[in-house]
């Protein structure tokens, strides 16, 4: 079936090789063996249930936590000619209806639904009648409370799923697992240790930088002039430092969008789809921007301060060349962010979590002042299952970190 498998990667994606993981994480879900698979954003984790639901007779159902990656995924699988559908809250009652009733005829190879999905009985019946070819759970680090973006739904319909008469075989996929996530979706989705593939969390098309002592506007300000036309997002850590920082940049001269909360609804999604269908360039947004957006040829991600811990640093830097191109990772970091950070974690009701969100923030602290490679401090941080090197091209490796340590910023640190 293996052979099978890449003559389907050549015929619908047109490419030529597996990446890795991908290969035993294909064979092993059409071998029957329930699967986790850990892999870098970007590594191509879509394709370890895409293809196996393209071999196996049945319907394949990939449960999203993410209303717009699933629309962008079955658009892509449409335009393979591929039959897939997404069922959610963002179509009419109707639609749902229409849709899940051909699912109940099986005229699709893939459904898309959120968690929430199986807790309405009609769907359960039909998921109980038709058949099957597996069951995947994307971005599964949510079923885990140990992960950074728990979703109680996500856990709760593990025992639903086991009421399935003939449950196929069950994946689960993520890039960000620590040893307890992993440990978590193991036990609760039933994968041994011997099934679990893990390819490690490290991006090698992206370079770290960290910038300090410098003025951050004129920063970028000269990094704008110097990428023209290459798409980037720009975080600020508050949302009035978006709003001088678009101010700034578009008073000389620079088309740039926004995008925060105290936006409206209507403006924020007109500045997203903007920027994913390339008109807009450059977005400088709060971290409220960036969830669900699938936009793989973002080439830069400035981080105008620190952010509060490495999983929100390397989850956003991470939205950087989800194509497999170069991408640039910069944080303008001065001592005043660590003030910034330490007030939202004082200001922050969960008294129980701020002990550890210190100790988190220390981590952070910890990146913009390490003189060793800051890819490896990164990947160490998240116990990366393999040894790693330096990367010998972020501001570390390349000595234009550790020469910038020398100015009296630092040492005020
Ligand atoms: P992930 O979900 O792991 O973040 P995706 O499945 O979205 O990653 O894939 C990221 C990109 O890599 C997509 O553009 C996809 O087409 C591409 N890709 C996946 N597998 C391969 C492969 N074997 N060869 C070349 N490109 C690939
Ligand atoms: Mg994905």
């Amino acid at each position: 079936m293996i052979q099978k498998a890449e003559q389907l990667l050549q015929q619908y994606y047109g490419f030529s090789s597996f990446r890795p993981g991908q290969e035993q994480a294909i064979r092993q879900v059409l071998e029957s063996e329930n699967t986790l698979a850990v892999m870098p954003t970007g590594g191509g984790k879509s394709l370890c249930y895409q293809i196996p639901g393209l071999t196996l007779p049945g319907t394949a159902i990939i449960i999203s936590p993410l209303i717009s990656l699933m629309k962008d995924q079955v658009d892509a699988l449409n335009s393979y000619g591929i039959a897939a559908t997404y069922i959610n809250s963002s179509l009419s009652i109707q639609e749902q209806r229409q849709r899940i009733s051909d699912m109940e005829n099986g005229s699709y190879q893939f459904v898309y639904v959120a968690p929430e999905r199986f807790d309405s009985s009609h769907f359960m019946s039909v998921v109980k009648s038709i058949d099957l070819s597996l069951i995947a759970f994307d971005e599964a680090h949510c079923i885990s409370q140990w992960g950074h973006d728990f979703r109680p739904s996500y856990r709760s319909i593990v025992p639903t799923l086991k009421q399935i008469p003939d449950l196929p075989v069950l994946m689960a996929l993520t890039a960000t697992a620590t040893q307890e996530v992993i440990k978590d979706i193991q036990a609760l989705i039933d994968v041994p240790d011997h099934s679990v593939v893990n390819t490690g969390f490290a991006r090698e098309n992206l370079s770290f930088r960290v910038i300090k002592g410098r003025d951050k506007r004129d920063f970028v300000q000269e990094y704008l002039k110097s990428r023209p036309d290459e798409a980037g997002i720009i975080y600020t850590a508050t949302r009035k430092d978006a709003d001088q920082l678009q101010q700034f940049l578009s008073k000389k001269g620079y088309s740039t969008g926004k995008y925060h909360a105290g936006m409206t609804e209507d403006q924020r999604k007109q500045v997203q789809m903007d920027f994913v269908q390339d008109e807009l360039t450059t977005i400088i947004a709060t971290n409220a921007f960036g969830m669900g957006i699938d936009k793989s040829n973002v080439r830069f991600v400035i981080h105008y301060s620190m952010p509060m811990n490495i999983e929100s640093y390397y989850q956003e830097a991470g939205r950087a060349g989800r194509d497999g191109e170069p991408g640039d990772c910069i944080l303008l970091f001065s001592s005043q962010d660590i003030h910034l950070q330490r007030f939202l974690i004082d200001q922050s009701p969960a008294e129980d979590k701020k002990k550890e969100e210190y100790a988190k923030l220390q981590s952070m602290v910890n990146y913009c002042h390490t003189h060793t490679c800051l890819q490896q401090y990164i990947l160490e941080y998240f116990n990366n299952p393999f040894p790693t090197e330096p990367c010998g091209k972020c501001s570390n490796c390349t000595y234009e970190g550790i020469e910038q340590d020398m100015t009296r910023e630092a040492q005020m640190v």
